[in-house]
C-alpha cells in the first residue's frame, strides 16, 4: 500500500458523496509522522501502517419481496499486540474496506492512549439499513457473524456498536455466535442490551465522555461551559449524548445537522436560542435522521448541511462521518471557534489539521476525545468476565477518571515536547504498541 497524497473530489453542496479523502491514506500519513518523530526503525514501521489481518467477505440475504441480495462485509484488524482486538461493525452504504482500514488502525491507537489492554480492529457491511426490514437487518448481522466466527472471539477480536447498529444487533450477532460455537460467551461482543450482559452507561458513554474532555480544555482555555456555544456535525448517538450532557454543564448547542436518505441530503436545523433536545430526538428516526419538515414547523431554521461549521460558536463537535474539516472547509470555520472536540472519527484531514494549528486552535483528537465509548466497551468486558455488574455511578465514575487521566497525560506531553494534540496523543499511543510490539519480538 502507498501513501500517495490525498487528491480531494469536489463535492456538490449539501449532498453526501463517495468520500473525497481516502480515510486510509491519512490514517497512514498521521502515523508516518509520528513514525519518523519517534524514529520508528523500519520493520516497526512497516507492521504498524498496515493491518495485520483483514477479511473480505459475502453475505447472501433472503430478501422479504423475494429473491437473494448479496451484501459486501469486512473485518480488518489492525494490531493485537497489547491486548485482543476491539472495533465496531458499521452499517453504511458508502462503507469502503479502506475505511474500515482507517477506523481498525484509529481503534488500536484510541486503545493505547486510554490505556487499556486492547488492540483495534473494524469492521462494517456496505448497505443502508433504512431501506431494510428488521427482519433483513437479523439475517445480515447473522450472515457476518457466520463468515467470521472463527477469527473473532472474547480473546482474539471483540466487535460492537458503531454507526447504523444498535444494541439489539449486537444481541442477534452474539446469539449467532454462541450457536457456531456451542455455549454463552458473552465476551464475544459489547454494546449489548443491559438485561443481556451489557453495561450500564455504554449507549451514553461516547458522548458524555465528549463533553468530559471538552469540560477539561475549557478549563485550560479559561472559559466557563455556561458562556459557552457550540454546533455539532449529526444527531446520532454521538451527537445525542453530547448535546445532552453539553447542555446539563450549562453550555448551549445552537445546531446539530443530520443526513436524510431518502433524498440523499445533510442539512442543519438551527435554533439560536439553544436547541431542545427532547423536542429534536421526539422527530428522529433511530439512526439520527432529523424530519426536516417537522424541525422546520418547530420554528428551527433549516441550513445546508455544512453550515454546522460556519456558526458563530466557541465549540465545533464534528460527530458524523471522516473528512469533513479539510482545507477546503477551514477557511469557512468562523475566527470565533476555540475549539474542536472530534466526537467522530477522522473527521479532520492531515491539510485541515495543519491549518488549525496555525490558526491556534485548541483540538481534541478523535483517538481521544471519543475514546469513552471503548472504554465502557472494556468496562463490559470486565464486569461480564465477574458475571458482577457496577451501578451507573461506578461506571461514569471509572469512566471520568480514565478519560481525564488521559486528557492530561497527552496535554503533559503537548506541552513538553511543543506538538499539537494530535501529534501528542499519537506518540504516547504508538510509542505503547510499537513497545507492546517489540517486547514480543514481532519487529
Ligand atoms: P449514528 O449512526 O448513530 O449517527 C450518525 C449521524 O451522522 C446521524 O445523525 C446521521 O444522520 C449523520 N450522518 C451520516 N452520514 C452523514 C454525512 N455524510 N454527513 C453529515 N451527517 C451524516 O453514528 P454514531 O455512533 O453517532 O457515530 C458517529 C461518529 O462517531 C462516527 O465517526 C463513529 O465512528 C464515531 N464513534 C462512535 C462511537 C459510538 O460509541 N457510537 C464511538 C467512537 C466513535
Amino acid at each position: 500500500m502507498t501513501t500517495k497524497k490525498a487528491t480531494p473530489v469536489p463535492a456538490k453542496k449539501g449532498t453526501v458523496v463517495e468520500q473525497s479523502y481516502n480515510p486510509f491514506e491519512t490514517a497512514q500519513a498521521q502515523f508516518d509522522r509520528i513514525a519518523s518523530m519517534l524514529g520508528l526503525d523500519g520493520p516497526t514501521r512497516d507492521l504498524l501502517r498496515n493491518p495485520i489481518r483483514e477479511y473480505h467477505f459475502s453475505i447472501p440475504i433472503r430478501m422479504d419481496r423475494g429473491g437473494i441480495q448479496i451484501f459486501r462485509g469486512f473485518r480488518v484488524q489492525h494490531n493485537d499486540a497489547r491486548g485482543p482486538c476491539k472495533g465496531g461493525i458499521r452499517f453504511h452504504p458508502l462503507e469502503t474496506i479502506d475505511t474500515i482500514r482507517a477506523l481498525a488502525m484509529w481503534m488500536t491507537w484510541k486503545c493505547s492512549v486510554v490505556d487499556i489492554p486492547l488492540g483495534g480492529a473494524k469492521g462494517g457491511i456496505v448497505c443502508d439499513p433504512h431501506n431494510l426490514s428488521l427482519n433483513e437487518i437479523e439475517q445480515l448481522c447473522r450472515g457476518w457473524v457466520r463468515q467470521i466466527a472463527r477469527d473473532v472471539g472474547p480473546c482474539l477480536d471483540v466487535p460492537a456498536p458503531d454507526v447504523m447498529t444498535n444494541p439489539q444487533d449486537m444481541l442477534w450477532m452474539l446469539d449467532e455466535y454462541e450457536k457456531i460455537h456451542g455455549g454463552r460467551y458473552p465476551g464475544f461482543i459489547t454494546g449489548k442490551p443491559i438485561s443481556i450482559g451489557g453495561s450500564l452507561g455504554r449507549k451514553e458513554a461516547t458522548g458524555y465522555m465528549v463533553v468530559l474532555t471538552i469540560r477539561e480544555a475549557l478549563k485550560e482555555l479559561n472559559l466557563k461551559p455556561e458562556n459557552t456555544t457550540a454546533s455539532i456535525q449529526g444527531f446520532g448517538n454521538v451527537a445525542q449524548y453530547a448535546v445532552e450532557l453539553y447542555h446539563k454543564i450549562g453550555g448551549t448547542v445552537i445546531s446539530v445537522s443530520s443526513w436524510d436518505p431518502t433524498d440523499n441530503k445533510t442539512f442543519c436545523c438551527r435554533k439560536l436560542s439553544g436547541i431542545l433536545f427532547d423536542e429534536l430526538k421526539s422527530i428522529s428516526d433511530p439512526f439520527g435522521t432529523i424530519n426536516r419538515k417537522k424541525a422546520q414547523d418547530m420554528g428551527y431554521e433549516i441550513l445546508p448541511g455544512e453550515a454546522w461549521l460556519e456558526q458563530d460558536v466557541d465549540v465545533l463537535i464534528p460527530a458524523a462521518v471522516e473528512n469533513q474539516i479539510s482545507a477546503d472547509t477551514v477557511p469557512r470555520i468562523n475566527r470565533r471557534v476555540k475549539l474542536i472536540a472530534e466526537g467522530a472519527n477522522g473527521p479532520t484531514t492531515p491539510e485541515g489539521d495543519l491549518m488549525l494549528d496555525k490558526r491556534g486552535t485548541f483540538l481534541i483528537p478523535d483517538i481521544l476525545c471519543n475514546a469513552g465509548g471503548v472504554t465502557c466497551s472494556y468496562f463490559e468486558q470486565v464486569q461480564g468476565n465477574m458475571n458482577y455488574y457496577w451501578d451507573e455511578k461506578e461506571v461514569f465514575d471509572k469512566l471520568d477518571a480514565k478519560m481525564t487521566s488521559a486528557f492530561h497525560a497527552v496535554r503533559e506531553v503537548s506541552k513538553r515536547q511543543k506538538l499539537p494534540n494530535r501529534d501528542a496523543a499519537y506518540v504516547l499511543a504508538v510509542n505503547r504498541v510499537a513497545r507492546a510490539c517489540k517486547d514480543r519480538g514481532w519487529c
